[in-house]
């Protein structure tokens, strides 16, 4: 199965994406998290990608598409992947098409999630993350067992720099600017598969399963 998860910062894609990673056996592919590991371990690329991500600007895209096409060529990518933040933009997307098409491979579902603004900005600011395993947290939604550990790992949570209403804000206008039009685009391909996103988690994951008619 070969998915993308489209949608705006804050729409549930990284919640998402753990379920539906262990439901296909498939990689989950981040490319915030890997641009967050770079800046982690100090590389150039994260340095780069740094001085993009704490503005809420997105990195360029001949550096994320290089990325992803590395990573889509690595083993366990076989049986297909789920990519979580990428394509963010129409280059992108052409390029992946591009990539795949050059490998006799497509992708089958591109799941947009759909969310409110407003919403967003309240989820944002009280998310909390696991730097070490990447699971979110929220809060008065979705609280750690343990104050600002983490349940699956032990680690001690931390809030994102760019997790702050400013960069926040940024970030959606970038969204809304580059991101979105990905939308028509894949609806004219016939792959796009729209989810209601303001939901609880359980919710948006239920209307995500009934999209890809699968057993939950
Ligand atoms: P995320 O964890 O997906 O919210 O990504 C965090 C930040 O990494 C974004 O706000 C961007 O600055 C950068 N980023 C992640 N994926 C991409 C992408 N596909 N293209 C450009 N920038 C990206």
């Amino acid at each position: 199965m070969n998915l993308v998860l489209l949608g705006a910062p804050g729409a549930g894609k990284g919640t998402q994406a753990s379920v539906l990673t262990k439901k296909f056996r498939i990689p989950h592919i981040s490319t915030g998290d890997i641009f967050r590991a770079h800046m982690e371990a100090k590389t150039e690329l994260g340095i780069l990608a740094q001085s993009y991500i704490s503005k809420g600007m997105l990195v360029p895209d001949e550096v994320t598409v290089s990325l992803v096409n590395r990573r889509l060529q690595e083993e366990d990518c076989r049986q297909g992947f789920l990519l979580d933040g990428f394509p963010r933009t129409l280059p992108q997307a052409e390029a992946l098409d591009r990539f795949l098409l050059e490998q006799g491979r497509k992708l089958d579902f591109v799941i947009n999630l759909m969310v409110d603004d407003r919403l967003v900005i309240g989820r944002l600011t009280k998310r909390r993350t696991c730097p070490v395993c990447h699971v979110s947290y929220h809060l008065d939604y979705a609280p750690p067992r343990q104050k600002n550990i983490c349940d699956s790992c032990g680690a001690t949570l931390i809030q994102r720099a760019d997790d702050v209403e400013d960069v926040i804000r940024e970030r959606l206008l970038a969204y809304h600017r580059q991101t979105e039009p990905l939308i028509q685009y894949y609806t004219q391909t016939g792959v796009i598969r729209n989810v209601e996103g303001n939901g609880s988690i359980e919710e948006v994951l239920q209307n995500t399963f009934a999209v890809l008619e699968v057993a939950e």
